[in-house]
């Protein structure tokens, strides 16, 4: 076999099959194919696109080029759930407490934060003294001492999808749904739970933008988790603005926390709640919705899933004070605000164009490499359908370089869209796929 032949037939639109996707794996990961005829197969792959056949051999070549984790030490069905990502997205800082407290375990490992995107990683360590870098034997202990752990991903799980994005990455072909589908799949088969619940974001600040390529990416993901031998649904969500009020690491986290304080925004919680509702049903601890729903709200007004955030802060080396003092989070030194320049209505917030405005502040990464200011980011005042007056503040956006700020300010003011009539907010659950 060569490569070159690969190449070849991918380019002329023909299909590969299963001992070609081997040949293909095992030689970019042992470095006989190299970075140049890997790039022209991705290309070929953005463009030709790949079958449900290649897409599951390539998933299946992914998930064996390294590790699987093994959960089975830790009783009770152990659902992950996980989120195409967004801008804002703090939906696992709210869900894993909250379910945890409802008596689903979970093991989370989670990744960090790139581009206009947050990760749950950084997030976390925003939180003084908390520690991510949990080895496989504690992570597992404490999931079972305390119900939850989120950890940096191994470096021993999926080598090979690690190897296939940095190049998709640099090459322009990250955007295609099936090595987008292999890539994500792989991930959670490698992590080890025994059912996997989808967060497939749809809009501005997603990089699925439109509502029929997120229902596609999401239908790919749980046919493709079905084939792999777990079950698998999938929620399309709407990204059409940033997730609640803020963006950035101890900006998010303390609205994570007001959240199971009973007094956060509810996008945040809605989301939360039907993600919540589905993982009780899949973790066999609700018999339906309706008493799925009664759990987690009960869990909530009771404070007990506040209490578990805060074993889970105390497991992993974390200041549990920040719960009742949250000045105790990091806030950058500077701020400045935006502010509307005609009466009208908010009719749309860019999420991409706020993430980069956030990362700009200091709250993100533009490179692997970048160091993240923890108190930096965005603290949105208003919202689509609200009401705006001249001069009112929209935003205010935190970091500690003047000059930086002001660069982010711009951005900001060109994300936010304001007109004289109001314009209906999307749903925020879009689609239910299983
Ligand atoms: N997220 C992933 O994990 N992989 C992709 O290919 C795209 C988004």
């Amino acid at each position: 076999m060569r490569m070159y032949d690969l190449i070849r037939k991918k380019r002329d639109g023909g299909a590969l099959n299963e001992a070609e996707i081997a040949f293909i794996s095992d030689g970019f990961l042992s470095g006989d194919i190299p970075d140049y005829q890997m790039s022209a197969l991705m290309m070929a792959i953005y463009f030709r696109g790949m079958n449900d056949r290649e897409t599951f051999a390539l998933a299946k070549q992914t998930v064996h080029s390294g590790e699987v984790i093994d959960l089975s030490k830790i009783p009770g069905i152990k659902v992950d759930k996980h989120s195409s990502g967004g801008v804002g997205d703090k939906i696992s800082l709210v869900l894993a407490p909250l379910v945890a407290a409802c008596g689903i375990p979970v093991p989370k490992l989670s990744g960090r934060g790139l581009g206009h995107t947050g990760g749950t990683l950084d997030k976390l360590e925003s939180i003084p003294g908390f520690r991510t870098d949990l080895k496989m034997s504690e992570f597992i202990q404490q999931v079972k001492s305390t119900g939850l752990a989120i950890a940096g991903q191994t470096a021993t799980i999926v080598p090979l999808d690690k190897a296939m994005y940095a190049l998709r990455d640099l090459t322009a072909t990250v955007e295609n749904q099936s090595l987008i589908a292999a890539s994500i799949i792989s991930k959670k088969i490698a992590g080890g739970a025994d059912k996997i619940l989808l967060d497939v974001k749809c809009g501005s600040g997603s990089f699925i933008k439109s509502e029929e390529e997120a229902i596609s990416l999401a239908r790919k993901l749980v046919t493709l988790g079905h084939d792999l031998g777990k079950e698998t649904m999938a929620l399309v969500t709407s990204m059409d603005e940033p997730l609640g009020y803020t963006i950035g690491n101890a900006l998010e986290v303390r609205e994570s926390i007001e959240i199971l304080q009973g007094r956060g925004p509810s996008d945040v919680l809605e989301v939360s709640m039907e993600l919540g509702k589905r993982m009780l049903i899949m973790g066999e601890k609700a018999q339906n919705m309706e008493e799925a729903g009664e759990t987690l709200t009960a869990a909530l007004r009771s404070g007990r899933a506040l209490d578990k955030m805060r074993e889970w802060i105390l497991a992993q080396g974390g200041n549990t004070e920040v719960i009742e003092n949250l000045s105790l989070l990091p806030l950058a030194p500077r701020s400045v605000e935006g502010k509307g320049t005609t009466d009208g209505y908010v009719t749309a917030i860019n999420a991409e164009m706020m993430g980069q405005a956030a990362m700009v502040a200091g709250a993100g990464r533009r490179l692997k490499t970048d160091r993240i200011d923890m108190g930096a980011g965005i603290v949105l005042k208003k919202k689509i359908g609200d009401r705006l007056q001249q001069g009112e503040v929209l935003f205010e956006i935190f970091g500690s370089d003047e000059a930086n700020n002001a660069r982010a300010l711009e951005i900001a003011l060109a994300a936010v869209q304001v007109e004289s009539a109001p314009r209906k907010k999307k749903d925020q659950i879009i689609a239910e796929i299983r």
